[in-house]
């Protein structure tokens, strides 16, 4: 490039409109069916599990505590999901969904695993997976 041309870029540059936005001090709202941050109500889920079959990533786990009651848990992995939406589309009750809100994920401390339910059967399944492994009879 000639250095004529490179300085008339560079001046008509400075009076034209920025193509970028200042995030994070100016964000763009995105569209309805934007696939952010993926969430679960357990209130009208089978646990049927098409959700954990279906995800291409293995990005979903399903704890059943209690079937009759309702009571499942989840555990979302962050990093393996896709955001393909999949699972979204295929839970014939509508018990998951993908927020357009919630999508801003960069964080000081890395939080790769969400725990959804409800908050009792949450507490119930990490405490079970603090607690020791029973030792086998005998030993
Ligand atoms: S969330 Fe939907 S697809 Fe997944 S186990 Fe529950 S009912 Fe089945
Ligand atoms: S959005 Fe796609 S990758 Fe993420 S949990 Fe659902 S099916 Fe798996």
């Amino acid at each position: 490039m000639k250095m004529g041309t490179m300085l008339r870029d560079i001046a008509e540059s400075f009076f034209k409109k920025s193509a970028t936005q200042l995030y994070p001090f100016e964000k763009l709202t995105p569209p309805e069916r934007y696939r952010g941050e993926l969430y679960f109500s357990p209130k009208a889920c089978t646990g049927c599990a098409l959700c954990v079959k279906d995800c291409p990533s293995k990005a979903i786990e399903l704890t059943i505590i209690d079937r009759a009651a309702k009571r499942y848990v989840m555990k979302y992995h962050r990093d393996r999901c896709v955001y393909c939406g999949q699972c979204v589309v295929n839970c014939k009750f509508k018990c998951l969904s993908m927020s357009n809100e919630d999508w801003e994920h960069a964080v000081l401390e890395k939080q790769f695993i969400a725990y959804y339910g409800n908050d009792d059967d949450v507490a119930q399944f990490l405490a079970n997976l603090a607690a020791p492994a029973a030792k086998p009879a005998g030993s």
